[in-house]
């Protein structure tokens, strides 16, 4: 089995999408549109829960890389846990069919309402990462005559070695309380009356690419778990996080595998007879998705040429705010010795970001022809907005020979009438 084996393939010179052909996905929905794999998100599901065989221990699916309800229910039923970062995200894992002790509630900026819909709900455990969210959840806890869960994300100011925008351990970073100070803050979670202190959260960032940052977190993480214990706190469970990168560039990148960092879990980890959780997100949506999109032209500029797209910005932000990297593809495969030719590829919003890449090597492309941005499951339609009153993209998920909607185009009246006029416009001009 190929390492990026990932169900996106070309069968008689025609991409699919397991059993199903792009170009009969686009007829029916029309583009452009994200088409996620039934087979893939289950494969990298599994591959992290086999990589922890031998643990007791949870994958928690990180929901913000793709939260269509579709995505959640899938791992809800192989057995997932779920990673949520928001109330809004808290009742997507709920409407999915997660039950509250599989669901941790991790972020900077949860609010007391949150904490009681979570409380209210059922709640694996908070990972808290302030002494003020601390005291705060103490007091909506008690407020509701509950005790919280939680465990105290720890910074362990390590470089993940990452696009600055996604790295979260160093201690400049906005995430977590300092490691040099954990015991302090532990001391204080035990005085307040409504917490259960249940154990350690880390996570250093995303889009990692080596296990190195990873061991030196887990290196501090197993040194604290003793620590704690000594001073009395009760630490059963480690959650460790997700960040585990994927080979956006499939020519020239390969991260470490799932079962190389279970692996490293296991040697750094091991021996404390901790419940083990992790958050992948990325690695599990990301190569289990595209995005198709249609030629609108092929134009001719000073000294380059361009590709123009029916996707943009709005569709997949990736590019213009991270400069990230997608493989691009024709849906029609390329003669083996098509000529290549360099594009700019980008879309029609009016804003030079609109860029998804330059200078591109391409086989020819005419105006009409589908293509693909692979890797694009993960923080891809999550993030899309309707910029330039463009309507949100729809997603499909493809599960062997059958494919259906996921969410749906809105219509342009139902974009338009979203606003509304207030009653001192009403009637005017
Ligand atoms: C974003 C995030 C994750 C998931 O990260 P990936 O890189 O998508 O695996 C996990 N845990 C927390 C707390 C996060 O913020």
């Amino acid at each position: 089995m190929s390492r990026f084996m990932d169900h996106f393939l070309y069968k008689d010179g025609v991409l699919h999408a397991e059993d199903v052909a792009i170009p009969e996905i686009a007829d029916v929905v029309g583009t452009p549109f994200y088409v996620y794999s039934t087979a893939t998100l289950t494969r990298h599901y599994r591959l992290f829960d086999e990589a922890l065989d031998g643990l007791d221990h949870l994958v928690c699916y990180a929901m913000k890389a793709n939260s269509n309800q579709a995505v959640l229910k899938l791992m809800a039923s192989l057995g997932a846990g779920v990673d949520v970062v928001s109330g809004g995200e808290y009742r997507r894992a709920k409407a999915a069919g997660f039950s509250g002790d599989k669901i941790v509630f991790s972020g900077v900026g949860k609010t007391r309402d949150e904490m009681c819909l979570a409380l209210e709900g059922g709640i694996r455990q908070f990972n808290v990462e302030s002494e003020p969210e601390m005291v705060l959840l103490s007091r909506a806890a008690e407020s509701l005559g509950v005790v919280a869960p939680i465990t105290v994300r720890v910074n362990p100011d390590v470089d993940a070695k990452t696009h600055e925008k996604i790295a979260t351990g160093k201690s400049e970073n906005k995430f977590g309380i300092p490691i040099a100070r954990a015991r302090e803050v532990y001391a204080l979670a035990a005085s307040l009356p409504a917490l259960e202190v249940v154990g350690i959260d880390v996570h250093i960032g995303s889009q990692l690419t080596s296990l190195e940052p990873y061991e030196q977190a887990y290196l501090k993480v197993a040194e604290l778990t003793e620590a704690l214990r000594a001073d009395g706190h009760q630490i059963k469970r480690l959650d460790l996080g997700g960040g585990l990168g994927i080979p956006y560039e499939r020519s020239n990148t390969a991260p470490p595998l799932p079962i190389e960092y279970g692996a490293l879990v296991k040697r750094t980890l091991g021996h404390l007879d901790c419940e083990i959780e992790i958050e992948p997100g990325r690695l599990i949506a990301g190569n289990a998705g595209i995005l198709v999109s249609e030629v609108i032209y092929v134009k001719s500029g000073e000294g380059r040429d361009f590709l123009i797209l029916d996707a943009a910005m709005n569709d997949l932000i990736r590019p213009a705010m991270y400069g990230a990297y997608h493989d691009i593809l024709p849906v029609i495969e390329a003669d083996a010795g098509a000529d290549m030719q360099p594009f700019d590829i980008v879309g029609p919003v009016c804003e030079s970001g609109d860029t998804f890449t330059k200078n591109r090597l391409m086989p020819p492309v005419a105006p009409g022809a589908l293509v693909v941005f692979r890797s694009a499951g993960a923080y891809g339609a999550v993030m899309a907005s309707e910029y330039n009153t463009r309507p949100l993209v729809p997603e499909v998920l493809v599960h062997e020979h059958q494919f259906a909607v996921i969410r749906g185009r809105p219509t342009f009246d139902e974009i338009i009438n979203r606003d509304t006029i207030p009653e001192w416009l009403e009637g005017s001009a």
